[in-house]
């Protein structure tokens, strides 16, 4: 057995060829959502989004989210409506005293509707509704996830984090915002000044995460900060990988990031934007896998290989690696 803990690009590349070396019977996908965000009254899950629609066979390889080929006419009409009725677009947080009242899951990141900041495709959207539907009628987040798994006959089993909210905020010069805000609708431009995991305190990991985390993990290449954060920030999950065999695989060739915005946040909380940065967030990591071109020093052992991954091949290769660096270490 063996578990994966994933954000919304690296660790879904590298599970795209990982069946290679880590049977997808025996393979659990931990997913990140405090990036989650409700958007229009419907809860958007990009994280676990990605591992169902790249599982699924229908995720859009070009943007590493959404569904290839998808239609966006509702998001269009969205768009049309509100410029037509001089409506600002969004991002539109609504007010604060709606952050804490009904569904629970959705606190401290809920936005309207009206022109919706997030382009959400038509296919992509039907998942949400029925996401918040099952929601809805009393499912947990984890068994929401587990039905849609099936709609989109994963062969790994995923999970959430948790099924308790957690809302990753923030903190840069020009305010607060969701990390969405962030990210999708300001591209990374403000300067960060701190990262907030609202509703961490409170929230617990669930059994099953529980279970996933006693067999060997690995945090694959993912942002340190916004993917792995929200997890370490959960009483628990990082005294669990401290129990048990860590392989991270860098999502930096040195100082040199692969893509997002992984290096402005590592520096906006303090840490050196790098793979030794990343080495230092991850006390609990046994071995790392960095690329051929890597030449940090670490004081845990070290498997290279070319990091790059763009197709499956690719991705069977770094599972290879993975698997040596498990090797070395138990
Ligand atoms: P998101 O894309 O922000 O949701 O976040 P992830 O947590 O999935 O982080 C993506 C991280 O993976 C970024 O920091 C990238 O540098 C890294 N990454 C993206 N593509 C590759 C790749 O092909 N190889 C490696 N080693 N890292 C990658």
């Amino acid at each position: 057995m063996v578990t994966f803990l994933a954000g919304g690009t690296g660790t879904p590349k590298l599970l795209d060829g990982a069946a290679e070396v880590f049977d997808p019977a025996e393979t659990t996908v931990v997913a990140n959502t405090g990036d989650d965000v409700e958007l229009g009254g419907h809860l958007v899950c990009p994280d676990l989004d990605t591992v169902l629609f790249s599982g699924g066979g229908v995720l859009d390889t070009d943007r590493w989210w959404g569904i290839a080929g998808d239609t966006t006419e509702t998001d269009d009409e969205l768009h049309r409506l509100a410029d037509a009725a001089g409506l600002e677009p969004g991002p539109r947080y609504l007010p604060a005293e709606a952050q804490t009242v009904g569904r629970d899951i959705a606190r401290w990141r809920r936005f309207s509707g009206v022109a919706e900041f997030m382009e959400i495709g038509d296919r992509d959207r039907a998942v949400h509704i029925t996401r918040t539907s099952l929601l809805d009628e009393g499912n947990s987040l984890t068994e929401v996830t587990q039905t849609l798994a099936d709609a989109f006959a994963l062969d790994v089993s995923l999970l959430p984090m948790s099924n308790d909210p957690v809302a990753t905020l923030v903190h840069t010069d020009e305010g607060v915002m969701h990390f969405q805000e962030y990210w999708v609708h300001h591209r990374a431009a403000p300067e960060v000044r701190d990262v907030e995991f609202r509703g961490a305190d409170e929230a617990t990991i669930t059994p099953e995460v529980a279970d996933a985390l006693s067999d060997p993990v690995v945090v694959g290449p993912s942002n340190p900060v916004t993917s792995i954060g929200p997890m370490l920030a959960l009483d628990d999950f990082a005294d669990a990988l401290a129990e048990t065999p860590v392989v991270a695989v860098s999502p930096f060739v040195e100082d040199h990031v692969f893509s997002g915005p992984a290096a402005d946040l590592m520096e906006g909380i303090g840490y050196d934007p790098s793979t030794a940065g990343v080495a230092e967030a991850y006390p609990f990591a046994d071995a790392f896998v960095l690329d051929d071109a890597d030449g940090t020093d670490l004081d845990r052992p070290i498997v290279n290989t070319d990091t790059r991954i763009d197709g499956t091949e690719d991705a069977a290769r770094v599972a290879r690696a993975v698997a040596e660096a498990f090797a070395e270490v138990s």
